[in-house]
């Protein structure tokens, strides 16, 4: 299985690249954003908790975000592989992610960040807020997002390069060269796995 992370900041462009990934090798996108905001919408009661903590700019909580990601992740254990965008976000997913893998023997592959400087963030979230319609795109909440990112997220890059599978990319380029660097780096690993396959 080909098991990707999409990491990155909100407004980084992990779900536009996301999307082309998932096109171009096969993988089931596993978004929690997307899911949380598809639960707020048909109101349910998922939704409902989840909008107390999303509208304020703050992480929904590890325990429902787990019985979530679970719920959907195991439905598709026989697929080629997936692609978690926007998960994990604390070290107690990151965590709860390895041991649900390892227990199937389907490990992370890879962690691909996406780099995007603070001052882009804000011009394309407020951009994109313009249109998106999404409570969490004003400006004091995008604050507080990126906040709750740099304090609670960022020390996952420390986890995953001490595990040497972090791969850091430039997401100021253009969306088509962005795309082209995450490529390189999957078809690295996937022909870097072929060769240790060959000698063993
Ligand atoms: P996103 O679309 O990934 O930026 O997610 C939108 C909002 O959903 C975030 O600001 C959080 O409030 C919530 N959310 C999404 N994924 C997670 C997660 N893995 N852990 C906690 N909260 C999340």
């Amino acid at each position: 299985m080909l098991n990707i992370i999409i990491f990155g900041p909100p407004g980084s462009g992990k779900g536009t690249q996301s999307a082309r990934i998932v096109e171009k090798y096969d993988l089931i996108h596993l978004s929690t954003g997307d899911l949380f905001r598809e639960e707020m919408e048909k109101n349910t009661p998922l939704g409902q908790e989840a909008r107390k903590y999303i509208d304020k700019g703050l992480l929904v909580p590890d325990d429902i975000v787990l019985r979530e990601l679970y719920s959907r992740a195991s439905a598709h254990m026989d697929s080629p592989g997936f692609i978690f965008d926007g998960f994990p976000r604390t070290i107690v997913q990151a965590e709860a992610l390895d041991q649900m893998l390892d227990k199937n023997g389907i490990p992370i592959c890879l962690v691909i960040a996406v780099e995007v400087e603070r001052n882009e963030l804000f011009k394309r979230i407020l951009g994109r807020g313009e249109d998106s319609g999404r409570s969490d795109d004003s400006e004091k909440i995008v604050h507080r997002r990126l906040q709750v990112y740099e304090d609670q997220t960022m020390p996952l890059i420390s986890y995953y390069r001490e595990q040497g599978k972090f791969v850091s990319i430039n997401g100021m380029a253009h969306v088509d060269e962005v795309f082209n660097k995450i490529c390189l780096a999957i078809d690295t690993y996937l022909e870097s796995e072929k060769v240790i396959h060959q000698i063993d």
